[in-house]
C-alpha cells in the first residue's frame, strides 16, 4: 500500500511541476508579447528587411512581440564554419519566420521547432539526404525544414531573400511554411485548418493549382508565376506558393485569385495592403 501512495505522490509532484512550468512559460510569453523590442532591432531591420517599415503599425507591433518569444524560445546554432550567431541573424530570421504567424490565431510559435541551424552559405551534406533540396544542384542546399524539430538555413540566402525583391524567392518563408505544413505530422501541403469546409475548398483549389504547375513545369514554353520547384510535390507547392504570397501578392491575386484567397484566409492577412 505504501508503494501505491508513494507512486501517487510522485505523480502529483510531477503534475504540479509540469503545471508550474506551463504557467511560467505562458506568463513569460505574455510579457514578451507586449515588451518593447530592443532599439538595436530598428537599425538591423532598416538595413536588412525594409519591408518591415511598410507593414501597418498594428502588424508591426504584433510581429515584434511574436519575434521576442521566438528568439527567446528557439535555439540558434552556428554551423559549417560560421563563427557565431549574431543578433542580426536572430532578428532577420525571426522577422521573416514570424511574419507567417502574425495573422494566424492559434499558431503556437512553431511548436514543433526547437533549433535553427545557420550555415554561412549554401552548404554541403555528405549524407546526400534528399528531403527538401531547394536548388537545382544535387548536393548544394539553401535551406531545409526537418520534421524532427529543426530548420537549416544558409545565411547568405536568408539575406538575399529579405531584400524584398519581387522574385518569389525567400528561403525563410519557404522553410517555415514547411514547419506549418508539418504541424499535423503530415508534409502534404495542407497545414491544420479550422474546419472541414476549409479543407474541402483548400484541397480543391490547391490540387488544381498544383496540377497546373506540374503541367507548366513540363512545358519549356510556359512561364508560370510560381517557381517550378513547387511542382516537386504538394508540400513544396505550398511552400513555394507561400513565398510568392508574401513576396509578390498582387501578381498572385491577379493570376491565381482563388489560391490567393485561400492563403489569405489561412495566414489571416492580405499582403497587398503593404506590398503593391
Ligand atoms: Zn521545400
Amino acid at each position: 500500500m505504501t508503494a501505491v501512495y508513494l507512486f501517487l505522490g510522485g505523480l502529483l509532484v510531477v503534475a504540479i511541476a509540469l503545471g508550474a512550468k506551463t504557467f511560467l512559460n505562458l506568463h513569460r510569453r505574455r510579457k514578451l508579447l507586449v515588451a518593447p523590442p530592443d532599439p538595436a532591432w530598428e537599425k538591423i531591420l532598416k538595413k536588412r528587411f525594409p519591408t518591415f517599415f511598410d507593414l501597418p503599425e498594428d502588424i508591426r507591433h504584433r510581429l515584434t512581440g511574436i519575434m521576442q518569444v521566438f528568439i527567446h524560445e528557439k535555439r540558434f546554432e552556428a554551423c559549417g564554419g560560421l563563427r557565431e550567431v549574431t543578433e542580426e541573424m536572430r532578428v532577420l530570421i525571426a522577422v521573416q519566420a514570424c511574419l507567417l504567424l502574425v495573422g494566424i490565431e492559434k499558431h503556437g510559435f512553431f511548436p514543433r521547432l526547437r533549433s535553427i541551424l545557420i550555415y554561412p552559405d549554401a552548404y554541403r551534406d555528405r549524407r546526400r539526404r534528399t528531403f527538401d533540396i531547394q536548388t537545382e544542384n544535387n548536393d548544394v542546399r539553401l535551406g531545409e525544414s526537418w520534421n524532427s524539430g529543426s530548420v537549416v538555413l544558409a545565411w547568405r540566402s536568408v539575406v538575399d531573400g529579405a531584400k524584398g525583391e519581387d522574385d518569389g524567392i525567400n528561403v525563410v518563408f519557404h522553410e517555415f511554411a514547411h514547419q506549418l505544413d508539418q504541424l499535423d505530422h503530415a508534409a502534404d501541403g495542407a497545414p491544420p485548418l479550422s474546419n472541414r469546409g476549409d479543407y474541402q475548398a483548400w484541397a480543391r483549389i490547391f490540387h488544381r493549382e498544383y496540377e497546373a504547375l506540374v503541367e507548366a513545369a513540363q512545358n519549356p514554353a510556359s512561364d508560370p508565376l510560381f517557381d517550378t520547384y513547387g511542382a516537386e510535390n504538394p508540400a513544396e507547392f505550398f511552400a513555394v506558393a507561400t513565398e510568392s504570397f508574401f513576396e509578390m501578392p498582387r501578381e498572385v491575386k491577379e493570376e491565381h485569385p482563388e489560391l490567393y484567397e485561400q492563403l489569405s484566409i489561412y495566414y489571416g492577412i492580405d499582403p497587398t495592403v503593404w506590398k503593391g
